[in-house]
């Protein structure tokens, strides 16, 4: 089993990895900067050579690991002047996982802020596009949403159909949201619904593309369009349905990655174990 969390850089990159091990990760997402802010200060020689080298010398394979996109940038925005600074940001983003080893980007899909999904789509299938055009090692892994206002890419019709227009097949992939699957109406709490789901999931984008699974339980119910994550097996999504995934995941060799909350009840500790007792 490939099992991680989304894990702090606080202090530097290098500490991404101490921070991984330490919670028993052998797989692992990091910001490689601030995710609210437009700046992105430059990686330091130093500590990307550190980051490599605990890295290296860990029993985390380099291909567990992946980059998750700012918040900021927006792909599909109808803003001219912000689309094209979150398109300069993207580029960015790639080479910095590029100079760390980092294999995978993963990225949202962006708001079409009322201008409409066509219009959006386009946009955003033009920047990734573009962005595909840096010379870099990595993959861009288009994370599938939760089906908020202005959004694109819930239906697994319409992410297939974003991937499909994607033009580089070997620079782009896909990461699949629980929580976001689930709230965009994908059932996943039974067995069956799990399979069923992830038999959609398989015809329209293919299993061959997915790189990254973000293990999240959902605070929101089917359907209900909210991208609230919960605990492993605490939400809505439950214990049944998280286990089939689980197990369906191991299977197929996808490293799993836990974006789910820190709280009074459980941390990352706390959900790496439960994952490990439903496998
Ligand atoms: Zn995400
Ligand atoms: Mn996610
Ligand atoms: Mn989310």
């Amino acid at each position: 089993m490939q099992i991680g969390a989304h894990v702090s850089i606080s202090g530097s990159v290098a500490n991404a990895v101490n921070n991984a091990i330490e919670r028993k990760c052998n797989a692992f997402q990091i910001f490689t900067r601030s995710p609210r802010s437009w700046h992105a200060k430059e990686l330091e020689q130093g500590e990307v050579n550190e980051f490599k080298d605990r890295l290296s010398s860990s029993d985390i394979d380099r291909h567990a690991t992946t980059a998750h996109m700012p918040y900021l940038p927006n792909l599909s925005s109808p803003d001219k002047e912000g689309y094209d600074k979150s398109i300069k940001a993207m580029v960015k983003e790639v080479q910095r996982c590029n100079v760390l080893g980092i294999p995978f980007l993963v990225t949202h899909l962006g708001s079409h802020r009322g201008t409409g999904e066509e219009k959006g789509i386009e946009r955003l299938v033009d920047a990734l596009n573009k962005v595909a055009e840096t010379k870099a090692d990595v993959t861009i892994l288009l994370e599938n949403t939760a089906g908020q206002k202005n959004s694109v890419g819930s239906e697994f019709k319409q992410w297939a159909e974003i991937f499909s227009k994607c033009k580089q097949k070997n620079r782009f992939g896909v990461c699949f949201d629980t929580c976001h699957a689930f709230a965009a109406g994908y059932d996943l709490r039974k067995k069956q619904d799990v399979q069923k789901t992830l038999k959609e999931f398989d015809e329209l984008i293919g299993f061959e593309n997915l790189k990254i699974l973000h293990l999240n339980d959902s605070k929101g119910m089917l359907n209900e369009n909210r991208d609230r994550h919960e605990h492993i097996g605490l939400g809505q999504i439950g214990e049944e349905g998280m286990s089939e995934i689980i197990s369906i995941m191991n299977k197929k060799k996808i490293p799993m990655i836990l974006e789910t909350p820190i709280d009074d009840k459980r941390d990352d500790f706390g959900n790496i174990e439960k994952v490990k007792s439903l496998a």
